[in-house]
C-alpha cells in the first residue's frame, strides 16, 4: 500500500484528479502541460477576479456619495 499517504488534488487546469506525491513534480497539476497552461493564463490576465465590474461600481458609488 504505497498509496496510503497520497493525497488526491484536483488539477487547476483540467480538473483531473491527481495524486499529490513527491514523485509528481507538476503538483498540483496533472502534467507539465497543465502547469504551463496555468502559468500562461496568469500572464494573460485570465485570472482576474470575476465580478471586477461590480467592485468598480461600488467604489464609484461611494465616491459619488460624497
Ligand atoms: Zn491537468
Amino acid at each position: 500500500m504505497t498509496d496510503n499517504t497520497a493525497r488526491i488534488v484536483t488539477c487547476p487546469t483540467c480538473q483531473k484528479r491527481v495524486k499529490w506525491t513527491p514523485s509528481n513534480p507538476f503538483r498540483p497539476f496533472c502534467s507539465d502541460r497543465c502547469r504551463l497552461i496555468d502559468l500562461g493564463a496568469w500572464a494573460d490576465g485570465q485570472h482576474a477576479v470575476p465580478g471586477d465590474g461590480d467592485d468598480d461600481e461600488l467604489m464609484s458609488g461611494e465616491m459619488d456619495g460624497d
